[in-house]
């Protein structure tokens, strides 16, 4: 009995070689990009016009020399690509297929996924490549996106509480090889729920906004500055100790002090808490630890009239 699938794919063979149009509808409509490489003369290689559509240019201004793509891909993405291609040519099992960057002409980067055959002579030895392309860059761009708001908090742009607590495990771990002293600093906004009651949520949301931005300013260049949640914000100090922590600490509640959107002041009390390389490890238990203790030094400043930065190592140094 006849395989139908089969039938249909020998007809198929034989008309896209006997019938131009066919080929023509193939290369123009299915593939974001084809390639035909010379290996023999390596320095010749036919691309589809599609395949310069997408990358913005003209494919009539194009001279099909394979130095030309070579000049317009990643060049860590091109060493990939030439590796591959060079294993795909002594072992066929090995597939030619990867995601590469291009360079869009408006600079912009284009995600392709590369996949190609080498096409081998009666002895095995590649004489040809024939390669496609498929646009992956709008796939790619939704990935980034996602990544971007699932660890962004969207009303004040600073990183949330999941991308802070993964990157302070990092650091943890980090400190193992480095000894870096790690400082924490809680901060959470004086009677925030009176600024809501007056002026109304929308205004108290521009107000952490201005927070956000106040912390940026007061925080060093290294550190990582987080929403924790609500009116609350968290930064950790990189290479901190106890005095540059205060210090810092200090920075960023003078910064907010200075906030100007309202008729009422805006204050924030802060907590503090230093933790020595030596202590603890990188993991859940210890960070919840470090946060018991920064959130403590958090609640005596409350208790101590708000508008304050406490450390709970040195309290001699309330400032
Ligand atoms: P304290 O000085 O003791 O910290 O007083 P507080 O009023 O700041 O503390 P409380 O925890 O009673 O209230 C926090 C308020 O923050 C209540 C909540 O509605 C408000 N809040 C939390 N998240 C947001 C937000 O995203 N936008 C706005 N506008 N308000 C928020
Ligand atoms: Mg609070
Ligand atoms: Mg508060």
């Amino acid at each position: 009995m006849i395989n139908q699938s089969d039938y249909l794919k020998d007809e198929l063979y034989t008309r896209i070689s006997t019938d131009p149009s066919i080929f023509e509808f193939l290369q123009s409509g299915s593939l974001d990009g084809l390639w035909y490489w010379d290996l023999e003369n390596p320095q010749n290689e036919w691309m589809n016009a599609r395949f310069w559509e997408l990358l913005g240019y003209d494919p009539k201004e194009k001279k099909h020399l394979a130095s030309e793509w070579q000049e317009l891909i990643d060049p860590d993405d091109l060493k990939v690509a030439l590796e591959n291609f060079h294993k795909h040519c002594e072992d066929p099992a090995h597939p030619y297929d990867q995601i590469v960057r291009y360079r869009h002409k408006n600079g912009k980067t284009i995600w392709v996924r590369c996949r190609g055959i080498a096409i081998r002579d009666a002895q095995g030895k590649p004489i040809r490549m024939l390669g496609a392309h498929n646009d992956l860059t709008e796939l790619k761009e939704l990935e980034e996106n996602l990544r971007y708001m699932a660890s962004t908090d969207a009303l004040t742009g600073l990183m949330n509480r999941r991308s802070f607590e993964e990157h302070f495990e990092w650091s943890l771990k980090n400190r193992q090889r480095t000894s870096e002293v790690l400082s924490l600093a809680i901060i959470d906004i004086d009677h925030f729920k009176n600024i809501n009651d007056t002026y109304g949520h929308q205004m108290g949301d521009l107000v952490l906004i201005a927070i956000a931005s106040a912390i940026k300013e007061g925080s060093r260049e290294n550190d990582f500055p987080a929403r924790w949640g609500g009116e609350e914000f968290i930064v950790l100090l990189h290479g901190a100790d106890a005095e540059q922590s205060l210090l810092v600490a200090e920075r960023i509640r003078a910064c907010i002090a200075k906030i100007n959107i309202v008729h009422c002041e805006i204050s924030a009390s802060i907590g503090v808490s230093t933790f020595l390389p030596q202590i603890g490890e990188a993991s859940r238990a210890f960070m919840d630890q470090c946060i018991a203790l920064v959130d403590s030094a958090l609640y005596e400043a409350k208790a101590s009239g708000r508008n304050c930065v406490i450390h709970n190592l040195k309290k001699e140094n309330r400032l």
